[in-house]
C-alpha cells in the first residue's frame, strides 16, 4: 500500500471507466474461455493474429517455410500464403477479403475474415459483431432482464443468466456498468424505459469489444452484487442517518456471531445471502501485483496469505468470515466495496503488504473534506462517514491486541479507498516485515501471530461495541 492511494481519490469516476487503453481489441467469448486480442492496424483492414486467437481454444502450432504459413489446430489445417489473398482452410480454398500479412512468423488474418475462418477451423457457429468487435463462439451469450422494483426507495434489479463482474463507474445521473470479459448481450431492446422518477432508463452499448450498460438515473445510486454475481441491484446509498442503524447487524446475544435482521437498505443482497461479520479484502491480485516486496515476492501473494489466515483465525472465534478474493484475480475498488457492502459485515477488513519498516499499520478512513461542488455523487466517497465512529472502536481494540503480544503497532488515518466507500466500520490492516528481514513477511510463522491478534482486537470490539449499545 502506498499513501499515495489517496490520489485516487481525484480522479473523476469517468476516467476509471475509460480502461486502460484506446487500443482497439477483439473480444472473443466461448465456453473455453473470454479474452481479448488486440487490433493490428493496416491502412484501411483491420488484422489480428490467428495463433492467438486459437491458442486459447486448443492445441495450436504454426510453422513457416518461407512464404507459406501452415497452422495446425487439433485435427484442423491451414495455409496462408504472405501478401496473398488466397488460402486453404481444411483442404478447402478460402478467399480472404484482404492480403494475408506474415511478420516474423506471425500470421495475420483480416479482422472481417476471422469469424468464417474461425467457424471453419473449428467446425461450428461463431458469431461476430464487427462494430463492437465482439466474437461469440457457439451460445455463450449472457442474457439479462432488468426490473423496477416495488419497494421504496426504488431500485432496479438486473438479474443475468450467468455471473458477471463488470467494472462500476458513476457520473452524476449515470451508473455504467462495463463488460469485458462477460458475453452479455442486449435484452429485447437496447433501451430499456422505465416508469419510475427515479431511475429513468438502462441503455446496452457495445463498442471496442466491451459491452456496457449505462443507467440513467435523477437520484445518486449505487450498484451492489449478490446471487454469487448473478444479481445486480442498483439503487440510492443507505442514508446517512444508517449510523442508528448499525446496532441491527450486530449480534442480538454474546456468542451469537450472526446477524439474523435483513440489512434494511436497499444495496441489501438477494434473501437467503450468506450473512457474514467480517469481510477480509487481499489487496490487489492477477495482473494488478501491488508492491515489489522483494525480487520474488508480490504484495498481492502476501495480502492473499494473510487473509486466508485471518479468515482461519476469525472463523475459529465463531465470527463468520467472507473473502473479498480467494484466488489470485483482479477487482476494482468500486468491486471490492460493491461486494461488501452487498455482503453488509459488521467489519471490513482490507489488508495491504509493505517491506518499508515493520511491524503493523492499521489505517481507519477520512472524512472527505470540503467539495461540497463534487455533484450528488459524493455519497459513495462519503459512504463510510457515518461509521467512523465504529471503525475506530475496531481499530483500537486492534492495535490494543497487537500491543499485548508485542507486535508493534501504529494506527493511522487516510482517505483510503476503499474504506471511504464501505458502509460498515472499517479498517486497513498493512503488515510489515520482522525488522530488518523482509524474507519472512510471507513465512506463516510471521503472520499467523499478527492474524490471531488481530482476530482477537475484532472479536473484544464486537464485545465492547454489544456493551455500548445497553
Ligand atoms: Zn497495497
Amino acid at each position: 500500500m502506498r499513501v499515495a492511494l489517496a490520489v485516487l481519490l481525484t480522479i473523476a469516476a469517468v476516467v476509471l471507466l475509460s480502461g486502460s487503453s484506446e487500443d482497439k481489441r477483439v473480444s472473443i467469448y466461448s465456453t473455453i474461455a473470454n479474452y481479448s486480442l488486440p487490433i493490428v492496424e493496416r491502412p484501411q483492414v483491420d488484422y489480428v493474429g490467428l495463433l492467438e486467437v486459437l491458442e486459447p481454444l486448443g492445441t495450436v502450432s504454426a510453422r513457416t517455410n518461407k512464404d507459406q504459413w501452415r497452422l495446425r489446430y487439433n485435427d484442423a489445417e491451414a495455409e496462408f500464403t504472405a501478401n496473398k489473398r488466397a488460402a486453404r482452410v481444411r483442404n478447402t480454398n478460402f478467399d480472404l477479403s484482404a492480403n494475408f500479412i506474415l511478420e516474423g512468423g506471425r500470421g495475420l488474418v483480416p479482422l472481417a475474415d476471422l469469424s468464417s475462418l474461425l467457424s471453419r477451423i473449428l467446425g461450428g457457429p461463431v458469431t461476430f459483431n464487427p462494430r463492437s468487435r465482439r466474437l461469440f463462439i457457439g451460445s455463450v451469450g449472457i442474457h439479462f432482464t432488468a426490473q423496477i422494483s416495488n419497494t421504496t426507495p426504488t431500485t432496479l434489479i438486473m438479474n443475468f443468466s450467468s455471473p458477471v463482474n463488470p467494472a462500476i463507474a458513476t457520473e452524476p445521473g449515470k451508473l455504467h456498468m462495463t463488460f469485458i470479459h462477460d458475453p452479455v448481450v442486449a435484452s429485447s431492446s437496447p433501451k430499456l424505459t422505465f416508469s419510475s422518477t427515479a431511475i429513468t432508463s438502462a441503455s446496452f452499448l457495445e463498442n471496442n469489444g466491451e459491452a456496457e450498460v449505462v443507467i440513467t438515473s435523477t437520484v445518486p445510486v449505487l450498484a451492489s452484487f449478490s446471487n454469487n454475481g448473478r444479481t445486480i441491484t442498483v439503487g440510492p446509498p443507505p442514508p446517512a442517518a444508517a449510523v442508528t442503524a448499525v446496532p441491527r447487524v450486530l449480534p442480538a446475544a454474546p456468542g451469537l456471531a450472526l446477524a439474523p435482521a435483513p440489512p434494511a437498505s436497499t444495496a441489501a443482497p438477494a434473501s437467503g445471502a450468506l450473512h457474514y461479520f467480517a469481510v477480509v479484502d487481499a489487496s490487489h491480485g492477477g495482473e494488478e501485483r501491488g508492491a515489489a516486496l522483494t525480487e520474488q515476492m508480490a504484495e498481492k501473494d502476501v495480502t492473499l496469505a494473510f487473509a486466508r489466515l485471518l479468515r482461519q483465525e476469525l472463523n475459529n472465534r465463531g465470527l463468520r468470515t467472507l473473502l473479498v478474493r480467494d484466488a489470485d484475480t483482479s477487482l476494482t475498488l468500486d468491486q471490492r466495496a460493491a461486494m461488501t457492502n452487498a455482503a453488509a459485515p459488521v467489519i471490513y477488513v482490507c489488508v495491504h503488504a509493505a517491506s518499508q519498516e515493520t511491524g503493523v499499520r492499521l489505517y481507519t478512513g477520512l472524512s472527505p473534506s470540503g467539495g461540497e461542488n463534487v455533484g450528488p455523487f459524493r455519497d459513495w466517497d462519503a459512504a463510510q462517514s457515518p461509521f467512523l465512529t465504529l471503525s475506530d472502536a475496531v481499530a483500537t481494540s486492534v492495535a490494543a491486541a497487537l500491543h499485548a503480544k508485542q507486535i508493534s503497532v501504529r494506527t493511522l488515518t487516510a482517505p483510503l479507498r476503499p474504506l471511504n466507500n464501505i458502509t460498515s466500520a472499517a479498517i486497513a490492516i498493512e503488515i510489515a516485515p520482522p525488522s530488518g528481514d523482509v524474507s519472512q513477511l510471507n513465512s506463516a510463522a510471521y503472520q499467523q501471530p499478527i492474524a490471531a491478534a488481530v482476530a482477537a482486537g475484532v472479536a473484544d470490539a464486537r464485545d465492547k461495541l454489544q456493551v455500548t449499545r445497553e
